[in-house]
């Protein structure tokens, strides 16, 4: 799938927290693992706050928001999202595209319910397995039943076009897949794509594949929004690293050192645990993924996609 995005693309601007002109843009909500920080049982973490990782894609030539996740915290994320482009009626939600059912991903859609936002007939995207959990199990079912959602069954490979400027492209990730499938994103404007894969449990499952070499990965976009869970094996004083899952980011970025200069700053860290080094923007970590030309996604960061 990703070799076929290998097309020739100009340079992608940097990311801004200024409002850049343009028609189409991708802010992110969040940039934290699905339970953020500090997270449950840690009140005395006084780190940087973490929100669970979402995107969201503005269309403003179409009057249109969408969701990349939805995350326990999508209250706030939304009302984010709102100051930077106002709902025109409703939660102004055209769109929640789904990559599994892993708390942080899905357990936003709860407030779309009648105990909250009542919403009527938001679009949720999701795979057949997925689609499948919300519609047979409570409290989801409800919002089936209730019409506060109304679901879209997407395919991995197949094309979900919204409009003429933009398309989302869900691929198969290998994660821990108990209630659902996992997928990938690519982000299709005319001008800009741009890759969400906020869980994925080893590189080496995804190139077998047939992903190719993680340089597939950078071809042919703009932008690697990419899990980033753990720093290193270090992380987790007591524990056998070597049975938990997702590439480390000394890993991901040894595989693409090989990349030049301009694709190591299409890659932006993000889902990363509030274990993780990189959630301090003033870390020696942080400071490390900088100084070998990658970027750390954090929350408020806007990107142009024209
Ligand atoms: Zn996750
Ligand atoms: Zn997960």
């Amino acid at each position: 799938m990703l070799s076929a995005l290998a097309l020739a693309v100009s340079q992608a601007p940097a990311a801004s927290q200024e409002a850049p002109i343009c028609q189409r843009e991708l802010v992110v909500l969040g940039a934290g693992q699905d339970a953020g920080a500090p997270q449950i049982g840690n009140a005395d973490d006084d780190g940087p706050r973490l929100l669970p990782s979402s995107l969201a894609v503005i269309d403003r030539e179409n009057g249109q928001r969408f969701l990349f996740d939805a995350s326990p915290a999508i209250s706030e994320q939304l009302a984010m999202l709102d100051a930077i482009a106002p709902p025109k009626d409703g939660l102004g939600l055209d769109g929640i595209f789904l990559t599994h059912a892993h708390i942080g991903h899905y357990l936003g859609l709860a407030y779309l319910g009648r105990e909250a936002a009542g919403a009527s007939n938001v679009p949720v995207y999701a795979m057949p397995r997925m689609a499948e959990f919300l519609r047979t199990n409570g409290p989801w079912s409800q919002l089936v039943s209730l019409g506060n959602i109304e679901l879209r069954e997407m395919t991995a490979d197949g094309f979900v076009v919204t409009s003429d400027e933009f398309g989302v492209l869900p691929f198969s990730v290998p994660h821990r897949d108990e209630y659902s499938e996992t997928v990938g994103f690519v982000l299709m404007t005319p001008d800009r794509r741009a890759i969400y894969l906020p869980d994925i449990d080893s590189w080496e499952a995804f190139l077998d594949q047939e992903n190719g070499e993680p340089e597939a990965l950078v071809a042919g976009i703009d932008y690697l929004f990419v899990d980033a869970t753990f720093y290193d094996d270090d992380e987790l004083p007591g524990r056998d690293m070597s049975k938990i899952p997702h590439p480390r980011v000394i890993e991901t970025m040894e595989a693409l050192k090989q990349l030049t200069a301009s694709d190591h700053a299409k890659v932006h860290f993000i889902h990363y645990n509030h274990t993780n080094p990189i959630r301090d923007p003033d870390s020696a970590e942080s400071r490390e993924a900088k100084a070998k030309g990658f970027n750390i996604a954090r929350r408020g960061d806007r990107f142009c996609l024209d």
